[in-house]
């Protein structure tokens, strides 16, 4: 790195608190520590020269939970469990409304719908457990009537009856970054982008060519962490997502989840976006390499031709994100050595919890 007097002193010298990693944890992290500390001097440092994990290339829903899901979960989680994690993906949301507003992050309240497989039981069985997890919410956020029950007309191959969820809604991912982004540079957080950190120890982090010190650290790289902290309970996984060609008559209106929410699809722009089905594929879709494959590609796109338009559509856009889970929902949000603390694991709703996240893991950095 060939830096003048000036570069070095702005950006490496005397940092209070440096970030690893510029998606939506790393910047609420940074921005809630200086919200909270306006005297601390903050750097956020990212690989890539746009955030290279999930942040911009997920699928923008802003969601909490679909049926299928919470009874799947109800089998391993307990009852209070359950509500907490519900209650932490609601409470992300209003979060990030309080740093991004819905037009800057091009938010639509239009609900979200889970279609249920025609002949699935363990999918039917939603449809006799709305009132049970509508208490469930109930519960955890104090919403009423959260699903309900409608008629599905996008396909025969569908359950005549789905589930909507007057609560969920939409963003442009890209977005809600950009005014993170914005928001962290107004509160004068330094951040730089093409920036690959090497190695992370209590006090020091390592780039291919210089060493910076700060006495806090905050590793905030989610699926992508194992390569600096190998020692972390996460699995990286990739999520494929593709968006058709533009279609003249888009017979969808709002967000949609399939099976457990593993598949996900929604209009954008007159076009169909669909992602997800890593369960069918795991072994696959267990890396922290980016890529499409031809079987999970060819699955999603009969998907969209056999159930969604009944007509072949082409994909103009692929491309994939790495996210990070775990055995359980909770995120990993802990010191993991004096000064070094960590904020990963957030599992596929990370829109949801991203914000809260960050915001625990300033908290208990400045504490
Ligand atoms: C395809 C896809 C669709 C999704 N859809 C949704 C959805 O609709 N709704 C929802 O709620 N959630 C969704 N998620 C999950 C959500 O996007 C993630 O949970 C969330 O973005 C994670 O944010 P993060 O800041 O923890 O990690 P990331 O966004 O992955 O950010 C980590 C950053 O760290 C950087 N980094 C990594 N290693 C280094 C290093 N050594 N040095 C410097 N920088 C480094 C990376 O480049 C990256 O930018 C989806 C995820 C994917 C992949």
């Amino acid at each position: 790195m060939n830096l003048s007097y000036w570069e070095e002193k702005h950006y490496f010298e005397d940092n209070d608190l440096v970030v690893i990693g510029a998606g939506i944890v790393g910047l609420s992290t940074a921005i809630a520590a200086k919200t909270l500390r306006p005297d601390l001097k903050v750097l956020v440092l990212e690989r890539s020269i746009v955030p290279s994990g999930a942040s911009t290339k997920n699928a923008g829903f802003a969601c909490f939970g679909s049926v299928t899901e919470l009874i799947s979960d109800s089998v391993n989680m307990k009852y209070e469990d359950q509500i907490a994690l519900l209650k932490m993906r609601w409470d992300g949301l209003k979060l990030l409304q309080s740093n991004v507003t819905p037009e800057d992050m091009s938010y639509r309240s239009r609900g979200g719908v889970e279609v249920l497989e025609l002949d699935d039981v363990s999918q039917i069985t939603a449809l006799d457990n709305i009132n049970k997890y509508n208490e469930m919410v109930s519960d955890a956020i104090g919403l009423k009537d959260c699903f309900s029950i409608v008629d599905q007309h996008l396909s025969d191959s569908f359950h005549s009856k789905a589930i909507y969820n007057q609560y969920e809604g939409e963003l442009n991912p890209m977005h809600m970054m950009s005014s993170l982004q914005r928001k962290a540079s107004k509160l004068g957080i330094n951040i730089l982008y093409g920036v690959d950190v090497q190695s992370v120890y209590s006090g020091v982090v390592n780039l291919v060519t210089k060493e910076i010190e700060s006495p806090k650290i905050a590793v905030c790289t989610n699926g992508l962490s194992r390569a600096l902290l190998p020692q972390l309970a996460l699995q990286a996984v990739r999520n494929q997502v593709f968006v058709t060609e533009l279609l003249a008559n888009n017979p969808l209106q709002s967000c949609y989840h399939f099976d457990q929410g593993y598949v996900y699809f929604r209009e954008i722009d007159n076009r169909i976006l669909i992602g997800g089905a890593r369960n069918l594929y795991s072994e696959q879709e267990n890396t922290d390499q980016f890529g499409q494959t031809d079987n999970l590609k060819a699955y999603l796109k009969s998907f969209v031709e056999e159930r969604i338009t009944k007509r072949t559509i082409q994909f103009e856009y692929e491309w994939s994100g790495i996210l990070g889970v775990g055995e359980t929902k909770e995120p990993i949000i802990e010191e993991v050595a004096k000064g070094l603390y960590v904020g990963v694991r957030l599992g596929g709703m990370g829109v949801a919890i991203g914000s809260g996240v960050g915001h625990s893991l300033a908290e208990m950095l400045l504490s």
